[in-house]
C-alpha cells in the first residue's frame, strides 16, 4: 500500500486547495464517482441527470462511455476525477480496491482538503473504521453508505441506504444520497459496512434455504409459481421468495445484477465481524461453506442465483 503522505509533504497546489476548500461545510455540486459498475453505473447517471457536475473514473472504458452517455464527464485516472470534487463517491467491490485507489499518493494529492468521501461499496467494517481515522486526521471525512435493493433499486433510485459515520458529515450528503435512494443514519463510521453483510448473510441463508424447499416441494410435484404464491402469503416468505425466485431463477434468466463473488464477499465479511466480536455464528459459518463450495464449481462470474443452477446438479 502506498505511504501515505504527511501534511508537511503536500505540494503547492495541494496547499493552494487547502486554503480554497477549507470548509468542511461546502455544498456539495461537484461529485467524483470512482467504480461506474454494475450499481455505480446507473447511481452517477441518476445524479448527472439531477443537476450534479458527476466526474467518472473507472478502469472499464464501456462504463466510462456509459457515463458520457448519461451527461457525466469521464476522467482519465481516479486522481483527476476528485480534483475540484466536493464530494467522492466509491463504488468498488472490495476494502483492497478502495484502499488502493483512496490512499494513492496522486488522488490524495489531488484531493481538496474538506471534500467528503462516501463509500457506497460493501467494504469490511473495521477496515473502514481505519479508513476513515486516517483520513479525518488530513481533514478528509469519510462515511460508509452501502446500499441494499439491486441494480433495478439503482436505476430507480429506491436504494436502502445504511450510513455510518459523523451525523453533521451524513446531513450533508443527503440531498445526494436522497436522489439514490432513502439513506438512513445507522451508528458511528462502519455500522454501515456492518449492517450490510449482516443483511447479505440473511439473504444468503434465505436464498440457500428457499432452493432447497423448492427442489423438495418440485420433486414431490408441487408447481412451483403454486408454492411461492403460498409461501408468499405465509411465514417461509423472504426476498428470495418475492423477488429472486420469481424474477430471476423461475424465467432461468439469472440476471439478478449481484455477482456470486460479492455474495460470498459480504457473507465472509459477515462471519469475520462476528469471529472478531468473539460471538459465534455457526450457522453463518456453514452457509458460507456451502455458498464457498458452489462458487469454486460456478463460473467466475456467475451471479448469485446460480446457486440454484449447482444445487440442482448436487440434489439429483
Ligand atoms: P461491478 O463489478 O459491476 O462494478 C465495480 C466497478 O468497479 C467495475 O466497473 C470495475 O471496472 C470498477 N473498478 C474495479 N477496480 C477499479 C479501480 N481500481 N479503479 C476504478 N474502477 C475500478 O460491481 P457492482 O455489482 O456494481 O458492486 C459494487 C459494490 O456494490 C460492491 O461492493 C458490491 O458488493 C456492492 N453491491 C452490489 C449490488 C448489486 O446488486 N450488484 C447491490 C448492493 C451492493
Amino acid at each position: 500500500m502506498p505511504e501515505f503522505p504527511q501534511p508537511w509533504n503536500r505540494s503547492a497546489s495541494q496547499r493552494r486547495r487547502l486554503g480554497r476548500y477549507g470548509s468542511m461545510s461546502r455544498p456539495i455540486q461537484k461529485v467524483a464517482f470512482i467504480g461506474l459498475g454494475k450499481m455505480g453505473g446507473p447511481m452517477a447517471s441518476r445524479l448527472a441527470a439531477r443537476g450534479y457536475r458527476v466526474q467518472g473514473s473507472d478502469v472499464s472504458p464501456e462504463a466510462l462511455d456509459q457515463l458520457r452517455k448519461a451527461g457525466g464527464a469521464p476522467a482519465d485516472s481516479p486522481a483527476s476525477a476528485v480534483a475540484d470534487a466536493d464530494a467522492v463517491i466509491l463504488m468498488l467491490p472490495t476494502s483492497d480496491i478502495v484502499e488502493s485507489v483512496i490512499l494513492s499518493d496522486d488522488l490524495l494529492d489531488a484531493l481538496p482538503v474538506g471534500a467528503l468521501i462516501i463509500d457506497m461499496g460493501s467494504s469490511e467494517p473495521l477496515r473502514t473504521l481505519a479508513l476513515a481515522e486516517r483520513l479525518a486526521s488530513h481533514q478528509h471525512p469519510l462515511i460508509d453508505a452501502p446500499v441494499s435493493g439491486g441494480v433495478r433499486g439503482a436505476e430507480q433510485g429506491t436504494l436502502t441506504i445504511m450510513v455510518g459515520g459523523a451525523e453533521e458529515a451524513m446531513e450533508r450528503a443527503q440531498p445526494l444520497l436522497e436522489i439514490l435512494g432513502k439513506p438512513t443514519h445507522v451508528g458511528p463510521t462502519g455500522a454501515g459496512h456492518a449492517l450490510k453483510a449482516l443483511n447479505n448473510l440473511l439473504s444468503a441463508a434465505h436464498l440457500w434455504i428457499t432452493s432447497e424447499a423448492m427442489l423438495v416441494g418440485e420433486r414431490f410435484g408441487i408447481d412451483p409459481k403454486v408454492m411461492l404464491d403460498a409461501i408468499n402469503g405465509s411465514s417461509g416468505r423472504s426476498g428470495s421468495t418475492e423477488n429472486k425466485w420469481p424474477n430471476f431463477i423461475l424465467p432461468e434468466t439469472y440476471n439478478s445484477g449481484f455477482a456470486l463473488g460479492l455474495m460470498v464477499k459480504d457473507m465472509s465479511i459477515a462471519v469475520a465481524l462476528a469471529n472478531s466480536l468473539g460471538l459465534p455464528s455457526p450457522l453463518g459459518q456453514e452457509s458460507l461453506r456451502l455458498w464457498k463450495q458452489a462458487q469454486s464449481e460456478l463460473p467466475p462470474n456467475a451471479d448469485h442465483t446460480e446457486i440454484v443452477k449447482w444445487l440442482r446438479i448436487h440434489h439429483r
